[in-house]
């Protein structure tokens, strides 16, 4: 592949984003109230109003923004959490990326990438545990070029084992030349996600020294190459840290802008991730742009606000209370029962961490997660059914779609939990989550769907699986 930058323009505003930052400070009450209702009134938010909702200081304000993001949760995407896992494939990197643990330069990186059969075992132990989407994950090499991606997704949508398989793979890996991304769509990929990491040029050629991903511009122009060669199932994310939070959150506006008007297509995922310390990576124990747990809770709560139809994913980086909070504000997937270190699900040892990209704050198993999850009242979801069904953009049609919700999302969510606790769970785990269920299934108000949905539970009772709508 060879990079080539050539008429390609940053879309990020810097000058015209520091300047909203400074304009929009102190807005009133009555200001940020209607910015919330616009959002509530299912519109997108313009750069202008998202900046007046970041430079909010006033504890109270604060507050009203985060009951406005759950509020919006609530109303348009209900209790539904949807559930994956992180599948890393090859921790090989040439890349110099100086808060990553698989950085070219790091001595302490023991290297690794899964072969054909270590690939199966991996996939074996996932579907053990009741996963059925994963995120494959790929450090950035030669080896790693479009043809092993395809390849190495294959083997996952391959390998059926006792009562499972996985039937959705998600792809974060470097960015590809429109070619290599035509040959991954074609083994059938979920979303493919590519996080700017910062969007503040700058320094993010600071904190990019070497290889390919040094250049910004070919990665800014990444999901542009994405969507010209048919995917449009894409994730964006900023890693939350490296540059002020609040000129990431307004970047991550700009980007959605510029594919929709491009493209006519936003982003289905929304990333944001705070850097965890990373072994050997020194730089991940003082980020220069640190961002604070609250701050956090609230830059969640604004993202859920400016772009209320994209998904929003929470991963297990963080400790299990932001978790269980944030959960509240807007998110609609979480990982679960994860390991980031190459070949850690089948074969765990004292040597895992050094393999690993960096250190996890939430190790829970995915049976616990679940348990938690029912007990709360979500619903933990496994639904496929959009991306086999050919339906792509499930959470701009969950959002644009009216009953769009009632008639797939929740039905699907429950049948695909029950197939879980029927096949996987804990004994504490299946009481929870069946009570859960019937709770659920009585809150159905269409009396039909209602009907159909409890005869495919009993279905699945008697042992059918893989049922949707
Ligand atoms: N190598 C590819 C790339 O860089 O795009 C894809 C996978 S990389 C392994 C996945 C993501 O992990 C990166 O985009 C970055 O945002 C995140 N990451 C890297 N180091 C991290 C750290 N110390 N803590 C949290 N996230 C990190
Ligand atoms: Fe390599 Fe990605 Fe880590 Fe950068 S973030 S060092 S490209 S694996």
């Amino acid at each position: 592949m060879k990079i080539n930058i050539e008429g390609i323009k940053s879309f990020i505003p810097d000058a015209t984003i520091e300047a909203l930052l400074i304009q929009e400070a102190n807005a009133p009450a009555s200001r940020i109230r209607d910015i919330i209702q616009k959002s509530l009134d299912k519109n997108r938010l313009d750069p202008a109003e998202t900046a007046a909702l970041i430079s909010v200081k006033d504890p109270e304000l604060r507050q009203m923004i985060m009951e406005g993001a759950r509020e919006l949760k609530e109303r348009i995407y209900g209790n539904r959490i949807v559930l994956f896992a992180p599948l890393y494939v090859g921790n090989e990197c040439i890349n110099d990326c100086v808060y990553c643990g698989f950085r070219i330069s790091n001595e302490e990186c023991q290297r690794s990438t899964l072969d054909h059969r270590q690939l199966v075992e991996e996939t074996k132990a996932l579907v053990e545990t009741g996963h059925k989407r994963l995120i494959m994950v790929y450090g950035e090499h030669p080896k790693y070029d479009a043809r092993y991606i395809a390849d190495t997704v294959q083997t996952v949508y391959d390998t059926k084992y006792k009562k499972g398989e996985i039937r959705r793979v998600n792809i974060n890996a470097a960015p590809m030349d429109i070619e290599g991304y035509r040959i991954v769509k074609s083994v059938g990929i979920g979303t493919y996600q590519i996080f700017q990491e910062t969007y503040h040029q700058k320094t993010y050629e600071k904190l990019h020294p070497r290889g390919p991903k040094s250049s910004f511009l070919w990665r800014l122009d990444g999901l542009d190459r994405a969507m010209k060669a048919g995917i449009d199932d894409l994730g964006i994310g900023a890693l939350m840290g490296l540059y002020d939070w609040r000129f990431e959150v307004m970047a991550l506006l700009y980007h959605t802008i510029h594919l929709e008007d491009t493209f006519g297509v936003g982003p289905h995922t929304i990333s944001f991730p705070r850097i965890e310390p990373a072994i050997g990576t020194d730089f991940t124990q003082h980020p220069p742009f640190r961002v604070s747990d609250e701050d956090f809770k609230l830059l969640v709560a604004i993202i859920r606000l400016s772009v209320p139809y994209t998904g929003m994913i929470l991963t297990a980086r963080e400790p299990i209370e932001i978790r269980n909070e944030v959960l509240r504000f807007g998110v609609s997937q979480i990982d679960a029962g994860s390991s980031i270190g190459v070949g850690d699900y089948s074969h765990k040892d004292d040597e895992s961490r050094k393999k690993a990209q960096f250190v996890l704050g939430d190790t829970r198993s995915l049976d616990d997660v679940i348990y938690e999850l029912a007990n709360g009242g979500y619903i933990p979801s496994f639904c496929t059914s959009c991306y086999r069904a050919g339906r792509t953009g499930e959470h701009f049609m969950e959002f644009a779609i009216p009953g769009f919700v009632k008639k797939f999302c929740t039905p699907n969510a429950l049948l695909t939990f029950a197939e879980y606790l029927y096949d996987f769970s804990s004994q504490r785990t299946l009481q929870a989550g069946l009570e859960l269920i019937d709770h659920e299934v009585d809150k159905i108000e269409d009396e039909s769907m209602k009907k159909s949905v409890i005869d495919k539970l009993a279905e699945m009772k008697a042992g059918t699986r893989d049922l949707y709508y």
